[in-house]
């Protein structure tokens, strides 16, 4: 007799989840055309949650649970064999900066650890548009030391030391823990990050929030992996990253694309598909779910054990899944 029993199949089959609108002092007052939604001046969004903890899922037998239920109740069966951990590896977001975010920096696995949480912080922001000219700051220039990084954040002239690099329109620029980086306006971002909330701000441009300077100098690193991607042109799709904690590519469902084929380029793990544009369905092979609606933005979660299912393009569909990609050392 199995030890516990659940109200749902083992199986967990494809569902959508719902963003959750975040409001952020550096954010927009209107997110229109990427979202239907609008804020008041005084309480802004900077980012849309796409995967959060708290984000519920939308459509199928967990309809209504949060994120973090849906990995309390179902890790196994949402992550597959081979995941180190039972719990939401991966927050997905969308950045509006309406002006700049702090100058920060996040702890690696180890930091993070030693500290008590789960996990560091490695990111990477996928450029869904970008304005001619904008830029985000990703490293320090060669010889900085951490004597000056704190002489200039005493002084305001921290940027100056920043490595300021280009971004462009579907471009993607990985960002790992350790690395000194600023978001800036002008591009509209699709963040992928470990599941973590550990930010150390080194400076924040004279806005009243709390920093962290001794914490983000203890977390800094002079040399990391940061720095633009470019893109690995594959016969069915196109590769982004593929780096620790998750491999990112860019698909165009034509011919459709179906669990199989899929699974076939990464194995049996939870994925996430992000809809950059167009539209499409998502059907069961075997009538296990109702047909999931893909709409420009929308985030769909296929667990690793998700049944027989089929990605139809009705009209341009661009996607990017996401992948959780542990290191092989842990
Ligand atoms: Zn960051």
């Amino acid at each position: 007799m199995p030890p516990t029993s659940s109200p749902l199949s083992p199986a967990l089959v494809p569902f959508l989840i719902a963003p959750q609108f975040v409001e952020r002092v550096w954010g927009s007052t209107d997110l229109r055309p990427w979202f239907d939604h609008t804020a008041s001046p005084a309480h802004p969004i900077g980012e849309v949650w796409l995967t959060g903890d708290d984000c519920l899922a939308s459509t199928g037998p967990c309809a209504g649970l949060s994120l973090a239920q849906v990995f309390a109740a179902h890790a196994p069966a949402l992550l597959g064999p081979d995941a180190p951990e039972a719990a939401s590896p991966l927050l997905l977001k969308v950045l509006f900066a309406q002006q700049k975010l702090s100058v920060q920096v996040h702890p690696d696995d180890a930091m993070a650890q030693h500290l008590g949480f789960p996990r560091g912080k490695t990111e990477c922001w996928y450029a869904l548009a970008a304005e001619p000219g904008a830029q985000v700051a990703c490293g320090l220039l060669p010889g900085t030391t951490l004597d000056e990084i704190r002489t200039r954040i005493a002084d305001g002239s921290l940027e100056s030391r920043l490595q300021a690099l280009p971004i462009l329109p579907r471009e993607l620029i990985y960002v790992d823990a350790g690395t000194v980086h600023a978001i800036w306006p002008g591009s509209v971002l699709l963040e992928t990050q470990q599941n973590c909330d550990l930010t150390y701000r080194m400076f924040d441009y004279g806005r009243p929030r709390q920093l962290h300077v001794d914490l983000s100098l203890q977390a800094t690193r002079f040399t990391t992996r940061a720095g633009q991607r470019q893109p690995i042109h594959l016969l069915d799709r196109e590769l982004l990253v593929d780096e620790d904690y998750f491999r990112i590519e860019r698909l165009s469902p034509n011919p459709a694309w179906t669990r199989d084929t899929l699974a076939s380029t990464t194995g049996s793990s939870l994925a996430y598909l992000f809809v950059s544009e167009g539209s499409g369905l998502i059907t069961a092979s075997d009538s296990g779910f109702a047909p999931i609606p893909l709409t420009p933005r929308s985030v769909v979660a296929l667990p690793a054990s998700s049944p027989d299912f089929t990605i139809h393009n009705t009209g341009n569909l661009e996607l990017i899944r996401i992948t959780p990609h542990w290191p092989q050392n842990r």
